[in-house]
């Protein structure tokens, strides 16, 4: 079993006690590997090397930063094959899936690092210039989480370093693996202590959020701990991104094609086993097609084959990890126990944290499983007979990450979308990101965006220079 090793200061370090965690195959319950389990002097030392980095990073120019993070994305995507095998083995996904993540991260990195934060020149007369410059931060903690462990760490990291910051990296303790292997792959190429990373237990994300020397926090996970980070990060004032939970409505209005829509709305809904942020969490169906689009749905869902994301063919693999297994049994339980309809294909006998693409029939709106966010392969259908209806339904929720219109009525989509609350919607699409969106949540599903320009000047402090030239 392979031993991991942090990047501190450009070396390879072990947690300074020597602790160790565990990292499990969610498939099939098996240790396949440790990592350090970093204590308070370990992050210190990161923090401090980040620190003693950034005055010399911040000097280099913006397209020397820009090549470095180039030439960190070209040095990823020369191990795909390599990454890819190991990120199921840690994840959980299908192998495709698996690649396809690191190559679209490798995509973003790339077109991130074409990103220069802009200089406006607001008065410019013979007696004054007033310009307004975007610069860097200082040491930046990006806290990312296990359901897209490489995409959501690299899309802090890039603009973070393009825009001159240092970066300590942590990444969820589910899913270290492959963002610790990249770190030994980029070891050579940026400066020492530009990129760190730490990993350990539930400590360590407390002590980042708290410590003095970090200046800003890029967070993705759920809201519940965004909360924790905004408290810890509070007494220093630190910047905040926060990416966090969602709990997507989809609109399907009545004019749809079932059968071409059905196979997308599947998808929407449990692709990477129901684990995004921005899946389809509450699919709302006009009445007028509900019974034969569960139909559809429901058989369509019986033809997926479940399993370990290393074998060919599996196209969904287990939940995660044990924990989230466990809440999303609780939620199984609590829509039983309130007599709910769940339609679900057979249940696979065997180890890991297999649940397969369950669809809860009609449940209300007030139930556990149309309120909260599942994060895993079950999802409420649920029946709507009017427009103002369903936009009330759809907004009627704390948070507001994304939504999806699903309609050949263009005009009557886009008079929908001006009205849901939330952060990106999309017309007969869904999870269509690019590096140049701006991506962030409404309400209690973040603060900030990442992507875009607007992503990159997350990472910077706006300053403002005015020069008297004449008397
Ligand atoms: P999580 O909140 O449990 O953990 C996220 C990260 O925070 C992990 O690295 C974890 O170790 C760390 N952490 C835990 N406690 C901490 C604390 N007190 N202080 C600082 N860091 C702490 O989330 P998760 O279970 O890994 O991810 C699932 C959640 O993330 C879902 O709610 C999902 O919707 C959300 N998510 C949001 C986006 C987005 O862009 N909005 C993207 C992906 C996932």
């Amino acid at each position: 079993m392979s031993t991991y090793r942090m990047l501190i200061n450009g070396e390879a370090k072990a947690a300074e006690d020597g602790s160790l965690l565990s990292v499990i195959n969610p498939a099939t319950e098996a240790v396949i590997a440790e990592i350090p389990n970093a204590t308070r002097n370990d992050l210190n030392a990161a923090v401090a090397a980040a620190k003693a980095a950034f005055p010399e990073w911040r000097d280099h120019s913006i397209p020397e930063r820009q090549a470095l993070v180039t030439a960190f994305a070209d040095a990823v995507a020369a191990e795909v094959e390599s990454l890819a095998a190991l990120f199921t083995a840690e994840q959980g996904r299908p192998l495709d899936l698996a690649r396809a993540e690191i190559m679209n991260a490798v995509t973003f990195m790339k077109a991130i690092a074409r990103f220069s934060p802009p200089v406006t020149v607001l008065e410019e007369t013979p007696e004054r210039r007033v310009e307004v410059h975007h610069v860097p931060l200082g040491v930046v903690a990006a806290i990312a989480p296990w359901n897209f462990p490489v995409i959501l760490a690299l899309w802090k990291v890039a603009p973070a370093l393009v825009a001159g910051n240092t970066v300590v990296l942590k990444p969820s303790p589910f899913t270290p693996l492959v963002m610790l292997r990249i770190g030994e792959i980029v070891r050579g190429i940026l400066p020492p202590g530009v990129f760190n990373i730490v990993t350990g237990g539930d400590q360590l994300g407390p002590w980042l959020s708290a410590h003095p020397d970090i200046d800003k926090i890029s967070f993705t996970g759920s809201t519940a701990t965004g909360r924790r980070v905004m408290a810890g990060a509070a007494p220093t004032l630190k910047r905040l991104t926060l990416e966090l939970g969602g709990n997507d409505p989809a609109i399907v209005l009545g004019d749809v094609d079932i059968a071409e829509t059905v196979p997308k709305i599947f998808w929407a809904a449990f692709r990477n086993s129901g684990q995004i942020c921005i899946a389809a969490k509450r699919i709302l169906v006009h009445h007028s097609i509900y019974d034969r689009f569960r139909d559809e749905l429901a058989a369509f869902a019986s033809t997926i084959r479940l399993g370990d994301g290393a074998e060919a063919g599996v196209q969904m693999g287990p939940i995660q990890n044990r924990l989230q297994y466990e809440r999303v049994n609780q939620l199984i339980a609590d829509s039983r126990s309130h007599g709910h309809v769940l339609i679900a294909p057979a249940w696979p006998v065997r180890p890991g944290f297999f649940i397969p693409p369950i669809i809860v029939d009609n449940p209300p709106d007030g139930s556990r499983i149309v309120r909260e966010e599942p994060f895993g392969p079950i999802v409420p259908l649920q029946r709507f007979s009017d427009i103002e209806e369903v936009i009330a339904r759809a907004n009627d929720s704390e948070f507001g990450l994304a939504a999806s219109i699903w309609t050949k009525n263009l005009d009557l989509a886009d008079n929908i979308a001006g009205r849901l609350e939330c952060g990106t919607v999309w017309i007969n699409d869904i999870q269509y990101l690019r590096p140049g969106q701006p991506f962030g949540g409404h309400k209690q599903s973040g603060i900030g965006v990442e992507g875009g320009v607007e992503g990159l000047l997350e990472y910077t402090n706006t300053k403002t220079i005015v020069r008297r030239i004449a008397a």
